[in-house]
């Protein structure tokens, strides 16, 4: 897909322009504590790279889901903060999202100046299912800018969704890709196509299988093992006719799971040992269970020691390794072990030159929570549910919307 980036507009030159730029700033909060930075990290490279530029740069950002209406819990004046510590200069906060203090403070504008505008979705014309309300938000971020202004999006957690400051505004500027968009399209494509290194694994896990269906579809006819922990393995473990007590089921989905194990059988693993718990809690009490003998009490919340050792053997020969979805309920220390196994295995088949990549907002949140280093793979996504999406073969509107027609 050929889209124009950022090098691309700092050649045309951005010194004086209003630049927007639409990251992706949407860090869990605690009250106004930033509990994880990770996002605005990620995002500082290409504000920096347009503040040296000499560009009038302005931030657009959500935060949370308020409804179309401002939400003093959802400002983004933590944000702002933060974001100026990692930016190393000012970033001005503007009062509302395209009001007129937002005009105000865009107007008065100098060279190398940040302006973050308050949280777009304090705006209902963000995620209108409306064309034209979208256009006219789109249009007040235009009118900030400036007629030579110009769009970088850079927010990649957001390029599936058509909204207003992800898709419209594409359209009505010169449109680029960020280095943070640009980057993680790379990687993606890398993942996703037919040149990945062998053997290639990958590891699917979290809550439910119908969230990830599709990119079991997807990815299973390319890659030599697929191995399946988290609780959507209980579907697929009573696919196969053990009983899996109270353990998180999809009824509804056990059938597409037998289908899934008759196609890609030889390549999906699933856990022969589970640790069931007496309760959904930190201090439960816990049995390990050989899922082919099923256990008809109790809930599975991490997979068992057995099946650890299995996985990291087959991830730790890996030369591509794809993960998605924590493989328990690694938020409680008791049911932990399963993904920090996977993780440990992944981050030691890295160090041994394998190409891994680490999507979905939990996984990533998994990664910091076991005190695991980022740089123990090769990428962390910053989007779950767009790296997916882009997994799976998905038209992602705000991609495409950059793309240059040859
Ligand atoms: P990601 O955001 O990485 O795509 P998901 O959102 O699909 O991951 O799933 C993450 C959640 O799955 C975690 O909160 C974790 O506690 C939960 N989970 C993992 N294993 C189990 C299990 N065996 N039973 C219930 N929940 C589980
Ligand atoms: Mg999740």
């Amino acid at each position: 897909m050929a889209v124009r980036t950022l090098t691309d507009l700092l050649a045309d030159g951005v010194e004086g322009r209003g630049v927007l730029v639409r990251s992706d700033l949407n860090v869990p909060l605690e009250g106004s504590t930033i509990t994880d930075a990770g996002r605005i990290v990620a995002s500082a490279p290409t504000i920096t790279k347009l503040v040296e530029a000499g560009a009038k740069v302005i931030v657009t950002a959500h935060l949370g889901r308020p409804k179309g209406e401002p939400d003093p819990a959802l400002s983004l004046a933590p944000v702002a903060t933060r974001l100026s510590q990692e930016l190393g200069r000012n970033v001005q906060l503007a009062g509302d999202v395209v009001g007129s203090d937002a005009l105000a403070r865009a107007e008065g504008l100098t060279d190398g100046d940040v302006l973050l505008l308050e949280n777009i979705r304090f705006d209902p014309r963000e995620t209108s299912k409306d064309d034209a309300e979208r256009a006219q938000l789109a249009a007040a971020l235009v009118e900030l800018v400036g007629d030579d202004g110009a769009f970088v999006s850079d927010g990649f957690g957001v390029v599936h969704r058509k909204q207003a400051s992800v898709y419209d505004v594409a359209k009505a500027l010169p449109a680029y890709a960020g280095d943070l968009v640009a980057t993680e399209v790379d990687v993606l494509a890398k993942i996703a196509g037919d040149d990945a290194q062998h053997p290639y694994a990958v590891v699917l896990g979290g809550s439910k299988v119908s969230d990830k269906l599709a990119v079991i579809e997807a990815l299973a006819p390319k890659v030599d093992t697929l191995v399946i922990g988290g609780g959507m393995a209980f579907t697929f473990i009573k696919a196969q006719g053990s009983a899996v007590g109270d353990s998180l089921l999809q009824e509804d989905m056990i059938d597409t799971c037998k289908d899934l194990l008759d196609r890609f059988g030889d390549v999906i693993h699933l856990p022969h040992d589970v640790v069931v718990a007496d309760k959904f809690a930190p201090d439960a009490s816990t049995t390990i269970v050989n899922t082919a003998d099923g256990f008809d009490e109790g809930m599975g919340l991490d997979i068992g020691p057995g099946t650890v050792e299995r996985f990291a053997t087959v991830l730790t020969g890996a030369k591509t390794v794809f993960w998605n979805g924590p493989s328990g309920v690694f938020e409680f220390e008791k049911f932990a072990a399963g993904t920090r196994g996977v993780a440990e295995a992944i981050a030691q088949a890295t160090a041994n030159g394998a190409f891994s990549v680490v999507g979905g907002g939990d996984s990533a949140a998994a990664v910091r929570a076991l005190g695991l280093a980022d740089e123990a793979f090769s990428h962390i996504s910053t989007g779950g549910g767009a790296s997916l999406e882009y997994l799976e073969g998905k038209e992602l509107p705000g991609l495409s919307v950059l793309e240059v027609k040859p």
